[in-house]
Parts: C-alpha cells; structure tokens; sequence
C-alpha cells in the first residue's frame, strides 16, 4: 500500500481513564518478549494510529508476538491486571479501530506471517493471523487457486476478518464471512478455542466462527484462520466504459446482475474520480462517470456475457468498451482504480479524507448516490465517489483541510446525513469498514435497541471485565 500521511482531523471522545500495565507486568512481559516488546514512543504512537481522522491515542506497550500460545500469554497476563489489549493486523482499518481508549497493551501479529497448510482438495488454505492477502495470494501462485477477498489494503487476514472486510472482488465471490471455514481464538481468560471443524458446513451447535468475524477484537484475537479458495477461471477479460451520468452506470451493473451475468468485478468512478486517477496515474480517460470491470469464465462464456453487459449499457447510453485480455494488460486498466484513494487524495493539496461507507439494497443504489451528489454539491463539498457498485456500497471521500473546523463540521455533518439516507434506503451505517470509534453512535438506530442488547450481551458474556479493544463497537460493557 502507498504511505498515507495522516493528518489528524476529527476530535476523540472523551477521555476515559487508562488502565496501563503496572511496572510488575512491565517486567514480565519484557522478560518473556525480549527485544519483541516495545515501549518506544515512536512504536506506541504507529500502533495507537490508524488511517481514520481521529487523533492518535497510543497504547502502552507493543508486543510482537509468534505464536497463539504467546498471545494467549499475554492475554492471561493482562486480564489479571484487567489491562486491555488490542490485536493489529497491519494498521489499515479507517474508523479509530486501533485507538487505545483506555491503554493498555497492542498484540502486533506481523510476525505471525506463515501459511500453515494449503489444501487444493478441500479448497481451503490455513494461515496465520499476520499473513496478508497478498503474501496468501503469493504462497498460492503455482497452485491454480486464489483467495479472493480484496479491500483495497494489503491487510492482514486477523484484521480482515476482525472488520469482516471486503472489496472489489467481493460481487462474484462475497466477503471476507462468506470465505471462511474455522478460527483458532484467544479468549478473555486465555484458553485458545478453535470454532468449528475442516468441514464444509456442519450444524454442531452456535455459528462461533461468523461471531468473530467482524467484532473488530472487541471479543477476543484471532490467531488462525481457515479460508475459502477459489479456482481461476479460464480466462479473464477487463473493460472499462464510461456513461453520462452516474445514475447510467449504476443502472448498468445492476441490470447485468439482475440478468443473472456473474460479474467478477463491477466498479463505478465518479467524474471527479476519473480526473483525479488522470493526474495521478498519467493516463487520460474521458473525465465520465466510468465502470472497471471485470469477466472471469471460459473464453465462451466471456464473450457470451460481454455482448450481454455491452447492450445493457448501450441503453443507458454508455460508449466503447476498452478491453484489456493479457495479464499485463489488466493490470495496467486496473491500475487507476487502486489508487483512486491516493489520486483523490491530491485533488486538494495537504488534505484529509473524511471516508463513508454507505451500502444500500441493489434496487435503492441509483437514487441513493443521485441523492447523495445533490447533498454534495449543495453543500459545495469536494468529494469525489466511487464504489463496489455490484454491492451496493459506495464511498464518499470529503476532502478536508486537516486545520480547518469549519470544513471537518460540514464534513462530519455530511456523513451523519449520508448514514441517515443509507438507514432511510433499508441499508447500513457501514458495508465493510466496520464500526470502530465512529459508528458506534448508528447502531441503536440501524439494528434497534433490543438487537444492541443482544450484542452487549455477548460482549458482557465473552469478555466480562472488558478487557478486548475497549471501547469500541458497543462501546464499554453494559454500558
Ligand atoms: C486505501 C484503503 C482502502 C480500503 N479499502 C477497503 C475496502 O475496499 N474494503 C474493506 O473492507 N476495507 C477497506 N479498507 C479498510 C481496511 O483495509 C480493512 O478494514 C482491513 O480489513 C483491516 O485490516 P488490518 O490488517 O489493517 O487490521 P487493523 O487495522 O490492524 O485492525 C483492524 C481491527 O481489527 C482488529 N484486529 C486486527 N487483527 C486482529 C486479530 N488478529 N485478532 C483480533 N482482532 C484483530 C483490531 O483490533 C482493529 O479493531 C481500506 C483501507 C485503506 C487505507
């Protein structure tokens, strides 16, 4: 991933108390960790750093840890002292995640980077919790398989499955819930727990498994995983077409998947969007509203589902279909889309991004964004959007000056109407980035009060003296 330079912009909650170390677990843990412990300001301050706007709030002390039997010691470590501990994946996530509220001491999982076992005949491959999607991607080259969960990050597994994260691939082969099999997790007392079998599916008993993945380390750290892979198609083939209206690429992608045409990927960039790749990336498309996608099948059927796609955005007015067939080539179509956060990011020199997440039911997407961009530009905010349109979801970045209050309120200001009108339209405060710090305050009016309840509940239950990533999701327990 590019360096980010952060920039903070948005004011933390209130502080609470902290719940550091004594110096006697100090000493303990620098014992048994060695030069794998850190209290050095520079580490405590990356760790209490993520890439949202909020302002950093560093934990303190860092372990690097090699094994679940370690993080289990340091949890059992802790929860004596009712010290808080919080897992780091690479650091990617973007609603103050990682902040360390009350202290406490972070769990790095880095350096637990090995692919444990690779099964072809089961589809499934085994890795450890520091392992990222490229690494696994990597160990997976000569084997005809891919994991296809892809945010745009190079995150870690632990940490995408933590934000039950998801991306570009995400229309053909769902999220990071739907490519998983089994975790091995640490628990609040420290016993280590694996949540379901190798099996494909089993009915033995509750779904402990889907209760991990997306509890952003407020239940527990994970420190394997078992995930789905997939075969690569025969062929692929990527397109780029760009549309009138924003309202006309969406429409696109929608009627493709109500047509049934499984799109491996189906990205949509905003005009903005496009002149910001344009500059960045040196290339030179039409400055529309413009679709990436992507088709994965045998040769047949591609051409089978691209003359498909290609009458469909005909009607809604779209132009020539850019094809790119050779790897390289793909690459180079899809190249813009991956920076479009960093090219978006210099349309205005020196700013910050205040990124939303809304994701809507398929049908209530086009009036959602149409909506949306009339709230832009009556607000005159800088904000270009794009988004995994096949999915519903979209991202807004509101481009602020870091120092100004006047534009981070408008900016704050809009996202609370964008979550209203997401809520409003039958969708989420969030599709993949998950809660942290800043969504915390939507959950009651997403789920409704007995339904937060009952996820107080389970955090009350897993984690009675609060001892996992404090502070975030349902926030402090029976609170
Ligand atoms: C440019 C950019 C583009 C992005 N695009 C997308 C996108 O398309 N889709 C998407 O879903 N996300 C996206 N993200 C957000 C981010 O990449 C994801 O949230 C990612 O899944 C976080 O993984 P990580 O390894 O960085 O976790 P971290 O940021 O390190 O941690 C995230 C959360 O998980 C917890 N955690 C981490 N590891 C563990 C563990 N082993 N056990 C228990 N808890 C743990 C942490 O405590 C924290 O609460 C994007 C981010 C950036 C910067």
């Amino acid at each position: 991933m590019d360096a980010v330079v952060s920039t903070p912009a948005r004011s933390n909650a209130p502080a609470v108390d902290r719940r550091s170390p004594s110096p006697e677990l100090v000493a303990l843990l620098r014992r048994r960790f060695a030069e794998r412990f850190s209290t050095s300001q520079a580490v405590l301050l990356q760790h209490g750093t993520d890439e949202s706007a909020y302002l950093p709030q560093p934990p303190d002390a860092v372990v690097f840890v090699h094994s679940t039997d370690e993080a289990a010691f340091v949890v059992r470590a802790c929860a004596r002292e009712r010290v808080p501990v919080i897992g780091f994946g690479v650091g990617s996530s973007v609603e103050g995640h990682l902040l360390a509220v009350e202290g406490g001491v972070c769990i790095d999982f880095s350096q637990m980077n090995k692919v444990l076992a690779i099964r072809p005949g089961d589809l499934t491959a085994t890795v450890e919790a520091g392992v990222t999607r490229g690494q696994l991607n990597a160990a997976l080259l000569e084997t005809g398989f891919f994991f296809s969960v892809d945010p745009g990050a190079d995150a870690s597994i632990g940490g995408m499955v933590a934000t039950a994260a998801s991306g570009t691939n995400t229309v053909r082969y769902g999220t990071m819930r739907d490519n998983l099999v089994s975790l091995t997790v640490v628990t609040a007392n420290g016993d280590v727990a694996r949540t379901a079998s190798q099996a494909r599916k089993s009915s033995a008993g509750y779904n402990l498994t889907q209760l991990y993945c997306g509890s952003e380390g407020t239940l527990g750290l994970i420190t394997e995983a078992t995930v789905r892979l997939h075969p690569h198609p025969e062929a692929y083939a990527a397109a780029v077409v760009h549309f009138p209206t924003v309202r006309a690429a969406v429409d696109c992608v929608i009627e493709s998947i109500q047509m049934g045409v499984p799109l491996a990927r189906a990205e949509m960039l905003d005009a903005l969007t496009i002149r910001a790749v344009n500059a960045h990336s040196r290339t030179t498309l039409s400055e529309n509203p413009t679709l990436f996608l992507e088709f994965g099948a045998s040769k047949a059927q591609i051409d089978e589902q691209a003359d498909i796609v290609r009458e469909i955005a005909g009607n809604h007015g779209g132009g020539a279909f850019q094809w790119a067939n050779r790897p390289e080539e793909r690459s180079r179509l899809w190249t813009p889309r991956h920076h479009a956060y960093f090219a978006c990011l210099q349309l205005k020199a020196g700013s910050r991004s205040l990124t939303t997440d809304a994701c809507v039911p398929l049908s209530a997407l086009a009036q959602c964004i149409d909506e949306t961009q009339a709230d832009i530009a009556a607000h005159g905010l800088l904000s270009p959007l794009f988004g995994h349109v096949g999915d519903g979801n979209f991202h807004c970045l509101v481009l602020v000056d870091p120092g100004s209050a006047a534009e981070n309120e408008a900016a704050e200001a809009f996202s609370h109407r964008l979550v209203q009108r997401a809520l409003r339209h039958g969708g989420t405060s969030t599709g993949e980035h998950g809660v942290g710090l800043h969504k915390m305050k939507y959950l009651v009016e997403e789920h409704g009060e007995p339904t937060v309840a009952l996820m107080r509940a389970v955090k009350q239950a897993l984690d009675p003296h609060n001892i996992f990533n404090p502070g975030k999701v349902v926030g402090p327990a029976g609170a």
